[in-house]
């Protein structure tokens, strides 16, 4: 970390300075020049509190040289991180499809979807169990027998479930019944209690981005999963707000190259939230793999006008395999199988 005095900086406050770096255990290196005085402080930064130094009077600003986030961060780690659920690996060279409905609904409408999600060539299968809705008056989700149902339907096909959790209390009935793969959704990225459960787990989690969240914030999340000694995170851009009401969120395709070369986890992408309509799927989906996503979360279901949640979004199953035809050609263009 470096500390810049301010020009004419009194000796009192580089004292001050230094005192607070050594109580830390910080070896100091300074160095005076004309008019200014630069610290360099030698050691661990993840402990240091920018704010309280800048506080010091005299300190005209502090710099960090390691990123905050230790754990996730390329810098940590040079090689792509590959994310195993249950057989199914998540980064490297092989991009994966999750597909599902939005929410878990009847045994029927789940069976009829794991088999169509099989059939399209997807490894593994989303579905909610516990909706965060916007109104307290619309269908909140099947809860624990949703996870039943989900089990039950993915089971025949050896399919890894993927589903969301909202409740901490609500995590040990997750593990009970075996999800594969926990989605923190957008709402909860920043809930932090939920991070550091499930970061004391080994189960696989989806972390999504926070509908305004940064890139540096949503770095921090997963740091809060890792702090916890849970590594198996995988990063899925969602789409943020944005000023356009022609669609419901606006993909953020540049976030992929960022968080590629931010971070050594693999990174996903949900066209069907950022686009909120059908039609846009495909291309979104497109956009997603040719940027260097490895893989997709996408709404699927047996028959979308019917579907419970969100059916404007969700793609039919002669749909999703057709975009599985379209993204195994971009995945051979980029030397990537699907
Ligand atoms: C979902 O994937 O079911 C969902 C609710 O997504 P998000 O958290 O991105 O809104
Ligand atoms: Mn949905």
């Amino acid at each position: 970390m470096i500390i810049i005095m301010k020009l004419n900086a009194a000796e009192t406050a580089v004292s001050q300075v230094e005192e607070k770096l050594k109580a830390l255990g910080k070896e100091c290196n300074i160095s005076r020049g004309i008019q200014r005085t630069v610290i360099g402080a030698i050691g661990d930064e993840t402990d240091i509190d920018v704010e309280a130094l800048e506080a010091i009077s005299d300190v005209d600003r502090v710099v960090r040289v390691m990123k905050p986030y230790k754990i996730v961060s390329r810098e940590a780690h040079e090689q792509d991180t590959i994310v195993d659920v249950s057989g199914v690996p998540i980064g490297g060279n092989t991009i994966q499809i999750i597909a599902g409905p939005c929410s878990v609904e009847t045994p029927e409408q789940m069976s009829s979807a794991a088999e169509s999600v099989v059939a399209a060539g997807c490894r593994l299968m989303r579905g909610g169990a516990f909706k965060p809705r916007t109104s307290p008056y619309a269908f909140q989700g099947a809860g624990v027998d949703g996870l039943k149902m989900f089990r039950e339907a993915a089971q025949p096909h050896s399919l890894p479930i993927v589903t969301e959790l909202m409740d901490v209390r609500m995590l040990d009935t997750f593990l009970e019944h075996g999800v594969d793969l926990i989605q923190i959704g957008t709402r909860n990225m920043q809930n932090f209690d939920l991070l550091k459960a499930v970061g004391r787990t080994h189960t696989p989690v989806i972390l999504k981005r926070g509908m305004s969240a940064t890139i540096s914030e949503w770095l921090m999340a997963a740091e809060y999963i890792a702090a916890g000694g849970n590594h198996n995170i995988i990063f899925c851009e969602r789409g943020v707000r944005s000023f356009e009401t022609a669609y419901r969120n606006m993909l953020d395709v540049t976030a992929i190259p960022v968080l590629k070369r931010e971070t050594h986890l693999p990174v996903i992408v949900d066209p069907s939230h950022a686009g909120g309509k059908t039609w846009m799927v495909p291309a979104l989906s497109r956009a997603a793999i040719a940027a260097g996503a490895d893989g997709l979360l996408v709404e699927m279901h047996p028959r979308p006008e019917e579907a419970w949640c969100d059916a404007d979004q969700a793609l039919s199953p002669v749909q999703l395999n057709e975009l599985m035809i379209e993204l195994g050609g971009i995945a051979k263009v980029l030397g990537r199988s699907l």
